[in-house]
């Protein structure tokens, strides 16, 4: 199966609003088992949307497994058109982005969601997660929107850093 390309910051494709599934036939299985390749050839990867691959269509795939230390998660899960029905809680943690590869941020995000969505053969699903797997939840939902993350930090400055260093500053911003 072939592995898709990751646009990476500044890639005008990664700002657009994704559309909805409406067929859930062959093509959609497709992407999704691409997708599904895509996160397992980045180790540590927990999560893309079809739109990190130019494709903007309302698809996200999530494996909180593949997270290095053990938390609490469902395994891989494909979803399209999630959309969390309810959130609770905040709590700031560090997040990477495929689409970001040179940068991380503290971002706040509620601890708890649920999230409605329907899986790659049209059944419907509905979830709630918490900590590091909702994190990723909302992370993935929010680029079906054009948002990444350092659209959620409250000062580039301060919450924004480069991987090598690991010290404050956002080149460019
Ligand atoms: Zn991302």
């Amino acid at each position: 199966m072939p592995i898709l390309n990751v646009l990476t910051y500044p890639a005008e494709d990664l700002r657009r609003i994704s559309e909805p599934v409406k067929e859930f036939d062959a093509r959609l299985d497709q992407l999704a088992s691409n997708l599904v390749e895509t996160v397992l050839q980045f180790r540590g990867c927990v999560g893309i949307a079809a739109p990190q691959t130019g494709h903007a269509t309302r698809l996200i795939v999530i494996d909180a497994s593949r997270y290095r230390k053990p938390v609490p998660n469902r395994g891989l899960l494909v979803l399209a058109n999630p959309e969390i029905l309810a959130s609770t809680g905040s709590a700031v943690s560090r997040e990477g982005c495929l689409s970001l590869p040179d940068y991380t941020a503290n971002v706040a995000r509620a601890t708890a969601v649920t999230v409605r969505g329907v899986d790659r053969r049209g059944e419907q699903i509905e979830l709630t997660s918490e900590g590091f797997e909702a994190v990723v939840l909302q992370h993935e939902i929010d680029h079906l929107d054009g948002v990444l993350f350092i659209d959620r930090v409250s000062s580039l400055k301060r919450d924004v850093f480069r991987r090598k260093t690991g010290k404050p500053g956002k080149k460019g911003a």
